[in-house]
């Protein structure tokens, strides 16, 4: 293939694209090695580099993002799409970007093999999650949560079980990533198969997989961050400090919403940016543009069950109560099922099986939800089965599991932390979900 011709070809101009080189580079890499063809025109320079001895390179606030490959700008995130479609379709060895990126993966994945926890595993600690770039008149963080959990969360769980149910995001529609802002090392949801996963290169490339990791594995001590990408198309841009962290014995593992501020961006307006001028906008608005905006909002799935007019919507509230619900409704589910996100699909032949999803495992079956409004449905690949131990968190009180969590005996999907957990929830909650709820009175 004649990459050369293949890149002449292509317009790389525009305004999210840095400059490169269009000649010929002149020095050789250092590590990757490049298809027969293919002159490396259009890579970004760090690729030339020796990914074993790589360091990462910190952005403008000493905070390390998407490996530290890039002089990161968050203003700007680098697209190099064009040249790496071009060099991933055309097959056989890993493409050059792939082949750097692999060895930044295995060196943190052996760092994190000898790292040393020191029991932050067992600890609790309250956190507070904001969203960047959305501030309010005092410049303070427009949008946020503090809770408190266990850092022997993984994740995959965090991500799926806390952070989306009290932000509001919807369940299982977007790729994501966490970044530890330490090092740029990026972790993200094996499988993952949104349509937004084609902008993975602007994330990072590759990432370690999240239901593998715990999140005392993004930090060590109070006052540190890490950084949560929620849309690989939109950028929902998150940060997440570290208030406190409780000793051992003062740590119960249970999810517990302390405070929070603000309502969740519509989820189809196109990220932080883009909300940032919104908001902005929406500030300085008359009241019938206000009522149009919030309508805007209430429009977006994460919205969906609003059930009042945009009136009496308050962009600058948070209601607890519902940010409970949403939590209490995840942690009493099984976890979701990253190989089949959630889809909005035109109902062209609705029996056709969906090419993004691959073989179903056990207790996996694909659900519709038709959408009158939009004149189609959404798609979703859920189980039935019990999350694996190892992933999982109470059902009641989302305390991170081990194998130690009990089964409900009637479904044998639920995991609890104890009996009385169980119990509590039997009543309150998962009686009317069980699916052998005839076996008990
Ligand atoms: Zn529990
Ligand atoms: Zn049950």
């Amino acid at each position: 293939m004649d990459f050369t011709k293949l890149f002449s070809t292509l317009s790389l101009t525009g305004e999210d694209i840095p400059p490169r080189s269009t000649t010929r580079p002149t020095r050789k890499p250092k590590f990757v090695k490049f298809l027969s063809g293919d002159n490396g025109e259009g890579m970004p320079e760090t690729f030339f580099e020796d990914p074993r001895t790589f360091k990462p390179k910190p952005g403008p606030h000493g905070q390390i993002q998407t490996w530290g490959i890039f002089p990161y700008n968050e203003d700007n995130i680098w697209d190099y799409g064009p040249p790496i479609f071009l060099r991933q379709a055309s097959g056989g060895t890993p493409w050059p970007e792939n082949q750097f990126m692999n060895v930044l993966k295995d060196r943190k994945r052996e760092q994190l093999s000898k790292l040393d926890l020191a029991d932050l595993d067992k600890k609790d600690v309250v956190i507070k999650i904001h969203l960047k770039f959305l501030q309010d008149a005092n410049g303070d963080p427009r949008i946020w949560r503090r809770v408190r959990l266990s850092a022997g969360m993984k994740i995959g769980v965090f991500q799926d079980k806390v952070l989306s149910p009290i932000l509001n995001w919807v369940r299982n529609l977007h790729c994501y990533t966490f970044t530890d802002l330490r090092d740029g090392a990026v972790f993200g949801p094996d499988d993952a198969n949104a349509t937004d996963i084609m902008h993975i290169n602007q994330v990072g490339y590759v990432y370690l997989p999240d239901d593998k990791y715990m999140l005392a594995h993004l930090f060590s001590k109070v006052g540190d961050t890490f950084a949560h990408l929620y849309d690989y198309g939109d950028k929902w841009h998150h940060e997440i400090e570290i208030e406190k962290i409780f000793p051992v014995e003062e740590s119960y593992g249970r999810v517990q919403i302390l405070d929070g501020k603000g309502m969740c961006p519509g989820e189809n307006m196109r990220g932080s940016y883009q909300y940032q001028n919104f908001l902005k906008a929406y500030d300085t608005d008359s009241y019938t543009e206000q009522v149009k905006k919030k309508r805007e909002i209430l429009d977006c799935p994460n919205y969906k069950g609003f059930g009042k007019p945009p009136s009496l919507f308050d962009i600058d509230a948070f209601d607890v109560d519902q940010a409970n619900e949403r939590l209490s409704a995840a942690l009493s589910s099984p976890n979701s099922v990253r190989a089949g996100m959630k889809a909005f699909t035109m109902p062209i032949n609705p029996s056709a099986h969906d090419s993004r999803t691959g073989k179903l495992k056990k207790g996996q079956s694909i659900q519709r939800e038709w959408d009158h409004e939009s004149h189609g449905y959404w798609q979703e690949t859920t189980s039935s089965t019990k999350d694996k131990r190892s992933q999982s968190a109470c059902a009641a009180c989302g305390k991170p599991g081990g194998q130690d969590l009990k089964t409900c005996s009637g479904c044998r999907a639920i995991l609890y932390c104890s009996a009385e957990h169980q119990k509590v929830h039997w009543k309150d909650v998962h009686k009317k979900q069980c699916s052998r709820k005839y076996l008990k009175k």
